[in-house]
Parts: structure tokens; sequence; C-alpha cells
């Protein structure tokens, strides 16, 4: 516990350390960057140094794993992110312990979480997944999120919805791509969701091996799992 302690608080500086840098090189303050720790195959024992260590975000991206860790951490002043692809029939599981939902790409899941949230007598706060793969035409199931040109009507469903909170846009960049160019074409596409929903102001882009981009096209929240928990092993 004490050597894993010690490995998570390195990471943990060097992370900030690099954050800090590309804030600088983007001219924006790094108070803008909020750093969600994803602890996806992670023990609860990481969050909970990870909290202690004074992260604030943990996301997840399984509704298996992440109830039973946000259960364990109960207590802990933690915000619980979901940001893996979501079934309807686990929306309302989610909308118990979910703080933020970042990965909503379609209608259906819009009507579930709000359903799910009002049963559990919660708000939850809901980004737009978007696909950001020029490539994929009408196949938009391989990483999840919705076609940009969806992006609109699923913006006015989820500011309708009584127990969600639209929060902003969140997106992966497609594989191949260049990350800089993927990322700003979603702070356009953000750009679209908040001149009509002005408090949509998140966007969460940007993982380990991207998140420079990320905060280069304004990203004020990156998904950090390898870079902080280290590498995982291959998962399914
Ligand atoms: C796993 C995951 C991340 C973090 O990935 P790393 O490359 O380990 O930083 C970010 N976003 C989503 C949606 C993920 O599933």
């Amino acid at each position: 516990m004490a050597a894993r302690r010690a490995e998570l608080a390195a990471n943990l500086q060097l992370l900030r350390r690099r954050v800090g840098h590309a804030c600088r090189e983007a001219g924006r303050s790094p108070e803008g960057v909020t750093v969600v720790a994803i602890t996806k195959t992670r023990p609860a024992s990481d969050v909970q140094i990870l909290a202690d260590l004074g992260v604030r975000h943990i996301g997840e991206n399984r509704d298996q794993e992440a109830r039973v860790k946000a259960a364990a951490c109960a207590g802990l002043p933690l915000t619980w992110h979901f940001v893996g692809p979501l079934q309807r029939n686990k929306a309302a599981s989610v909308a118990r312990y979910a703080d933020v939902v970042q990965s909503v790409d379609r209608e259906p899941l819009v009507a579930a979480l709000d359903r799910g949230a009002a049963r559990a007598g919660r708000q939850v706060g809901v980004c737009l997944q978007v696909d950001l793969d020029p490539r994929a035409g009408s196949d938009r199931d391989g990483r999840g999120g919705a076609a940009p040109e969806a992006v609109p009507g699923l913006a006015a469903a989820v500011a309708d919805a009584a127990n969600l909170e639209l929060l902003g846009v969140m997106a992966v960049a497609p594989l191949g791509a260049e990350p800089l160019a993927a990322f700003q074409y979603l702070a356009s596409i953000h750009d679209g969701v908040r001149r009509r929903h002005p408090s949509a102001t998140m966007m969460s882009a940007g993982m380990s091996a991207d998140f420079e981009a990320g905060i280069s096209a304004g990203a004020t929240h990156i998904r950090i799992g390898s870079a902080l928990l280290g590498a995982r092993t291959a998962l399914k």
C-alpha cells in the first residue's frame, strides 16, 4: 500500500507537471483543466489513494465494475464519471452512482438515464459523446459516439430531461487521426452546442497519449488512465 501510494504520488506529480506545461504552451491556466482519473481494472484501494492525494474526479467504463467501486468509496469527496459504452438496460444502475455520464450518444439512452435518475432521486450530468471519425459513415458502432449532425437534437433532448443536466461534449480521437485536428473539430461542435446551451461548458478530450492535444484544443477535462495508474493488462 505504501509502495503503491508512492508510485501514484510520483505519477500524479509528473502528470501535473505535464499538464502545466501543456497549459503554458496553450496560453491557458491549469485551473481550467480537470483531470479525471480513469481507474478501470484498478482496485478501489487505488481510488482511495488517489482521493487522499487530492484527485477529485474518477472515471470508469463498465457498470458492473464501477458500481462496486463507487460503493466501496462512498463517503470520499469524489465526483464519479461514467465514460464507457452504455447499454440502455444499465442506465438505471449507472444513474444511481454516476455524477456525470460522459458517453451519451443516442436518444433512447437519454430517456433511460432520465428515468433512472428520477428513480434514484438524483440529478445526473451528461456529456454528449461525439464520433469524430469522418470515415464512419453509417457504421458508427466502433468506439461509440453520435454523428456530429445528431448532436443538436441530442442536446435538446438532454436539456429537456427533468433529471439530467447538459454539461457538454466528449470524444475519443479516432484511431489513426491527428488528435489535435480531431479535438479542434470537437471544439467547433462544442461551440455550436454552447450557442444554444450556454451552461454546457465542459469539453472532455484527451487521454494519456493525447491529452496535450486536448488541452491545446480547449479541453476542460482530460481522462487519464495509464499515465496515472500504470499500463493496464489487455482487457476483453
Ligand atoms: C480507458 C479510457 C481512458 C483512459 O485511457 P488511457 O489511455 O489509459 O489514459 C479515457 N477515456 C475512455 C473513454 C476510456 O475508456
